[in-house]
């Protein structure tokens, strides 16, 4: 798919929420640092740094590791959603979201180590079956609701929703991970105006600049649901221009395989005017293409996914890209470089996360 389209402009709202540092109780009494990691492999690259398989030494615990150069997030103006970044993971609690274990930083890198999931990305498995049934597309569609209401339950808005940030735990289960061009709003403050996403899943209001809120999220899982049914989105485009154009003044077209129900959720989700789009919770809940689902008990994780990832323990690696996992890449992009840069550091004051 198409290459990120992160944001373009500063958020004057997010850089003032940002601006003032979380208080961190954690941060006297802790020396969580790499030096208790056995870095095993890269397992992912991502926008802002490299993702790596790592165990904790003295619980031989496994984790997924992102490292972030800090020069690197500077020089691309990341420093502030690397931080976001940070803070909301240590938010967040959900079943089906990626959970941060530990924070820390060295004089020029920032870490954020997280939960292993290594049934692979749900767009490797999504490639590899073209297109899925709706009965799978309605278990991850449902999952996903979940996992996005809770974060507008807690003031945040996800914005990056495509099938690369979707990760299927081994017992097949979805994870969103990936909170780079999240954002946090206050309930009278919704709409924000900053370019962030992925070409193909961009929400109208976002590539007009109209202001955006919850309902970015809605169109997101729309164009992903619509997706993992057709196997393509339904706007694609070589050209970026032309593929904006399509998003703003084209209705996505139906695929006459769709049920009438998934025709139906798709019509309400991928309305152009958020204000007539199906993007409250209790009604796509209630939308007849989720009939069926037992919601209680999906909600404690107790239906069985429609598909259980090969893997053979904690550490097994082959639902991740081999061209990736393969990288001889030295440890030297994760570990820290000699020297301090005290002024890089209090950039980042308050980023330990121990609990
Ligand atoms: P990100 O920088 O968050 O976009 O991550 C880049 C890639 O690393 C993802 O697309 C995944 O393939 C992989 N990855 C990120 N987080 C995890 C995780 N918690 N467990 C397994 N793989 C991950």
């Amino acid at each position: 798919m198409g290459s990120c389209f992160k944001c373009l402009k500063p958020d004057p709202i997010q850089e003032e929420l940002i601006g003032e540092p979380q208080k961190d109780h954690t941060e006297k009494h802790v020396h969580i640092s790499l030096d208790l990691f056995t870095i095993e492999k890269v397992i992912g690259h991502g926008a802002t740094g490299k993702v790596f398989l790592v165990t904790k030494k003295d619980t031989g615990q496994v984790y997924a590791m992102k490292a972030c150069k800090k020069s690197d997030l500077e020089k691309r103006d990341q420093t502030s959603r690397m931080k976001l970044e940070r803070e909301i993971m240590g938010l967040v609690d959900h079943p089906y979201i990626v959970q941060l274990r530990f924070a820390f930083q060295s004089s020029d890198k920032v870490y954020l180590v997280m939960d292993f999931v290594n049934g692979g990305e749900l767009f490797f498995h999504l490639r590899r079956a073209k297109r899925f049934t709706e009965e799978k597309a309605r278990f991850y569609g449902a999952e996903l609701l979940l996992a996005l209401h809770y974060l507008h339950s807690k003031g945040i808005i996800y914005r990056d929703l495509k099938p690369e940030n979707i990760l299927l735990d081994s017992d097949g289960h979805i994870r969103l991970t990936d909170f780079g061009i999240s954002k946090k709003f206050f309930p009278d403050q919704h709409k924000t105006y900053t370019i962030c996403g992925t070409p193909e899943y961009l929400a109208p209001e976002i590539l007009k600049e109209s202001g955006h809120d919850v309902e970015v999220d809605y169109w997101s899982l729309g164009i992903l649901i619509y997706e993992m049914l057709a196997g393509q989105p339904p706007f694609l485009d070589k050209n970026e221009e032309k593929l904006f154009y399509k998003i703003v003044n084209k209705p996505a077209v139906m695929d006459p395989i769709f049920s009438a129900q998934a025709c139906n959720l798709l019509t309400g989700l991928l309305k152009t005017d958020p204000k007539d789009r199906l993007a409250n919770f209790q009604e796509v809940k209630n939308h007849s293409f989720f009939e069926g689902i037992n919601w209680d008990a999906l909600s404690m994780k107790e239906i069985k996914p429609p598909f259980k990832p090969k893997v053979t323990g904690p550490r097994d690696i082959r639902n991740f890209d081999k061209d990736i996992t393969e990288d001889k890449t030295s440890d030297s992009e994760c570990t820290p470089g000699l020297g301090s840069n005290k002024r890089l550091k209090n950039k980042y004051e308050g980023f330990t996360y121990d609990p």
